[in-house]
């Protein structure tokens, strides 16, 4: 039933990016609502993350599971490819509607949304950007449906942030490459059956392209992060009694809530108009790490202040808390820490004022 109401979806999410309909994306900023197709499948995605994903996030986390069933079944509704085009078995959606469901599966399960991250941006993204036909028939649609999902292996023991340092070389032997190298820290690789791997033909070269879209994923990962803890908090703060009264009638707490609400929003705000940017064509790479940077360090913040708000239970690993800060905290580290994030703005930031 939700893979029918995503495949409905699609048809006016395509219509959507025509000029005279894009217009009504932006009524985003004028109505703050979002489009009605958009709308439907957030809340495809909330049913499916409320249903499945939730109620297994602590267990994944815990004992380190991949969560099979579920990203297979996240395949059948179009959630691991959902901006390649529907010839090569992908949702055809665009990147706002990408930025919608990757936080609400993040907001049920946050591991389960790095897979669906580095499924959709940073295995499929750069084959869909640079992939031959032959390559896309090969190595994208058979890892649009869940059965197979790939891994994208920059990082290597000794560079992360200077990926123009990566050592591993890749030599033409005949029909074939011979890469040699050892990569580090590969999200999806024990179960990736393919990887995009990044290797220099020429080591003096020292050239590599940034995969800005993976920033829109991890951003969007990061206000799904920060929405559960805000849900957590809000939900502890409600029902715990202090000196006669819910924690919700202190007036402390509900400025800490209204601070936690306050940067969600902003950083959500930021997110949607990155992914609107790439969506309409227009220079996004600023827009996106400044999405990055305000998504992961307000998922930060507001972790850190619901675990304040629990008490002693927020420190403690029978309650969600803890592990949203961890979860959190991560997503200030991975596709391009916070220095490197603010190094590109500042870099396009000094740029337009010399132009
Ligand atoms: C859970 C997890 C999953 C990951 N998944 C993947 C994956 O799927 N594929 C992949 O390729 N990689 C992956 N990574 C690697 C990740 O992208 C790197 O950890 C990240 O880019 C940082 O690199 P580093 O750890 O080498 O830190 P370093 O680059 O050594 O940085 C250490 C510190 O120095 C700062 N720093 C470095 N250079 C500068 C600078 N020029 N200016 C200012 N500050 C600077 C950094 O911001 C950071 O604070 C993953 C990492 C983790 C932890």
């Amino acid at each position: 039933m939700a893979a029918a109401l995503l495949a409905r979806a699609s048809g006016p999410v395509r219509r959507a990016l025509c000029p005279r309909a894009w217009r009504q994306l932006h009524t985003i900023y004028q109505s703050v609502e979002l489009p009605e197709t958009h709308q439907m499948l957030l809340q495809t995605c909330r049913d499916f993350a409320e249903k499945e994903l939730s109620p297994i996030a602590a267990q994944v986390d815990k004992e380190q599971l991949f969560p099979a069933a579920q990203v297979k079944k996240m395949g059948g509704l179009g959630l691991l490819a959902m901006d390649v085009p529907e010839e090569l078995g992908g949702a055809g959606l665009d990147y706002l509607a990408y930025a919608i469901a990757m936080e609400e599966i993040s907001r049920g399960c946050a591991s389960t949304g790095v897979i669906m991250s580095v499924n959709n941006s940073l295995y499929l993204g750069p084959i869909l950007k640079f992939g031959s036909k032959e390559q896309k028939q090969k190595w994208v649609t058979p890892f649009t449906s869940g059965d197979k999902i790939g891994c994208f292996a920059l990082s290597e023991p000794g560079n992360g942030s200077d990926a123009g340092a990566a050592s591993t070389t890749a030599r033409a032997e005949g029909d074939s490459w011979v890469l040699n190298g050892t990569k580090a820290w590969i999200t999806n690789a024990w179960e990736a059956s393919a990887a995009v791997v990044f290797a220099s033909t020429d080591r003096a070269l020292q050239n590599k392209q940034t995969l800005d879209m993976g920033r829109i994923g991890i951003a969007s990962q990061a206000l799904g992060i920060a929405q559960t803890a805000l849900d957590c908090a809000v939900n502890y703060a409600e029902n715990r009694m202090a000196f006669g009264a819910p924690l919700t009638k202190l007036q402390v707490i509900q400025f800490k809530l209204a601070d936690m609400a306050l940067a969600l929003e902003s950083a959500r705000l930021l997110t949607w108009r990155a992914a609107m940017l790439k969506d309409n064509k227009k220079p996004f790479i600023k827009e996106a790490a400044m999405a990055k940077l305000a998504a992961s360090e307000a998922a930060t913040a507001i972790s850190h202040q619901a675990i304040q708000i629990l008490g002693g239970m927020g420190y403690v690993t029978e309650m969600p808390a803890e592990r949203h800060y961890r979860d959190a905290r991560i997503t200030e580290i991975y596709e391009g820490t916070s220095e490197i994030q603010r190094l590109v703005i500042a870099g396009h930031l000094l740029r337009s004022y010399r132009s």
